[in-house]
């Protein structure tokens, strides 16, 4: 079978979508986790764009022990050159550069000819190969372009020495027919590398249409040998591929596409709950191989079935990805030692300080809640591992509200020791108490959206609060986990605040 190599960019691509930013401690970490899951690429910025954003490559890079980390640039030298700079600590660097070939893109974006765009593939590829031995070009909106020209554009790059061409379908045009073709033709014309040997033929495929997963398994069966996507499908628009959805058909059927991916399955569920815990956005209950829905059976003709043989209407299983059953797992008086033992079967590994302050947080739910299970554990382990400085804590708060009264909130904060106390009315409860925080903190901002969901079942659950808030044109997400919905609210929200002081 022939192995189809997975090129993340949740950490470009995906992290360039509104309300998708992160952090640079968020994106090592999210870095960390795709390294487990055993992608073959992460492609982990655009330096050139910001110093945050060089920063971050240059810290994934470093991290990072055996999967190559792609930097993304313009076909313009100062662009490779940024890029190269950010990936000097890598052990497995790339150089990824892009230009769009469509005329629409040349004539109205770039204002150059095509002539002009060859030009500056031939001089960008032969360059960024002097800095790296690992060189991919992309064909912006390629899947729009003329496709003569496309060719000559794919092959200016192979020839200038590129050894993995990418084909974007930018907008998410394409159908899986054309695109099957597309691959089929280019497969047929490219250029061979300096030593004879095919390049890498990639795709990458926007949703826009719905179409992404369908494109980018047309692509692998016409003979593509990478596929560019992001975790839980995140982008701009309607999103990249989902690569667990990729990984997952050719897992299911492998044998129809002859192809095979060299993705460690248990690691995805825990992916997907970290992005989505990382951006803010949850998972939406019937999104395909991760979404809540995705292996229950409410019908009682399919959970009959299921009983007797999950094969009967399950066609993957839900330890494969590894979603575990929400068991009973740990209680107040489990120890050190089992809670540790669990986060690392759950495959965290945490230093010291990080697993210190998680365990205080285990034993405080322990406390209010019955039973501790695996979601809960991941819960306050994910948040353990955002923690920033806190500059303000919650000591404590009253919220009034009710139909005949307006809602007020009395919060009382603690910084370096000293107790700030305000009293705020407002729009319900929560808005009060966000209120009250404000007066005290005195920091310019917006909130932006929130958002509550319960991380587990039951009448003790633990709700888990969002918060975005934003600064000028920089977004911050705080999260607060409590089984006290208010608490939770007040912690999302001094935990944003907290970062927007950080910075
Ligand atoms: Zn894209």
């Amino acid at each position: 079978m022939r192995k189809i190599k997975i090129f993340d960019t949740t950490l470009r691509d995906g992290e360039q979508a509104p309300g998708c930013t992160m952090n640079p401690r968020e994106k090592l970490e999210l870095a960390r986790q795709l390294e487990r899951l055993g992608v073959d690429v992460v492609e982990a910025g655009f330096p050139v764009s910001s110093p945050d954003d060089a920063q971050a490559v240059r810290e994934v890079a470093q991290a990072l022990t055996h999967t190559t980390v792609a930097a993304l640039c313009r076909a313009v030298r100062g662009d490779v050159e940024a890029a190269a700079k950010a990936l000097e600590p890598a052990k497995k660097p790339r150089l990824h550069i892009f230009i769009a070939t469509s005329d629409l893109h040349l004539r109205e974006k770039l204002n150059i000819t095509r002539e002009k765009a060859l030009e500056m593939i031939a001089e960008s590829v032969a360059y960024a190969c002097t800095r790296c031995g690992d060189v991919e070009f992309s064909a912006e909106d390629a899947t729009r372009s003329d496709r003569e020209f496309l060719l000559t554009a794919l092959n200016t790059a192979v020839d200038a020495g590129a050894s993995t061409i990418n084909v974007p379908d930018t907008v998410g045009y394409i159908t899986p027919e054309e695109m099957g073709e597309l691959i089929a033709w280019l497969r047929e014309n490219l250029h061979r590398k300096k030593d004879g040997s095919p390049v890498t033929l990639s795709v990458h495929c926007h949703n826009d249409l719905g179409m992404a997963v369908a494109n980018s398994l047309a692509a692998i069966r016409a003979g593509a040998d990478q596929v560019e996507g992001t975790i839980n499908g995140i982008g701009e628009r309607a999103g990249n591929v989902a690569l667990e959805e990729i990984i997952m058909a050719l897992d299911t059927r492998g044998q129809l596409y002859q192809a095979q991916t060299g993705i460690n399955l248990r690691q995805i569920y825990r992916t997907c709950r970290l992005v989505s815990t990382v951006i803010g956005q949850k998972i939406p209950p019937n999104k395909p191989v991760v979404g809540r829905n995705a292996f229950n059976h409410e019908a009682g003709i399919h959970q009959h079935g299921v009983l007797k043989n999950p094969l009967t209407y399950e066609i993957m299983s839900p330890e494969t990805i590894g979603i575990y059953d929400n068991d009973l797992v740990l209680g107040k008086h489990s120890g050190k030692h089992a809670f540790i033992q669990r986060v690392e079967e759950l495959g965290y590994t945490l230093p010291g300080e990080l697993l210190e302050r998680a365990f205080t947080r285990f034993l405080a739910l322990a406390d209010r809640k019955k039973t501790v299970t695996n979601k809960d554990i991941e819960a306050i382990v994910g948040a353990a591992g955002y923690t920033i400085p806190e500059t303000y804590k919650l000591h404590s708060f009253v919220v009034n509200s009710g139909t005949v009264i307006s809602a007020t909130a009395v919060v009382k904060l603690l910084r370096d020791g000293e107790e700030m106390e305000h009293v705020a009315r407002g729009d319900g409860p929560i808005d009060a108490a966000f209120k009250a925080i404000d007066r005290i903190v005195k920091v310019g901002f917006q909130l932006v959206n929130y958002s509550i969901h319960s991380v587990t079942e039951g009448e003790d659950a633990q709700g888990e609060v969002v918060v975005k808030l934003r600064q000028g044109n920089h977004t911050v997400t705080g999260r607060g986990l409590s089984t006290d919905i208010f608490e939770a609210s007040l912690k999302a929200y001094l935990n944003a605040v907290n970062k927007i002081i950080a910075q």
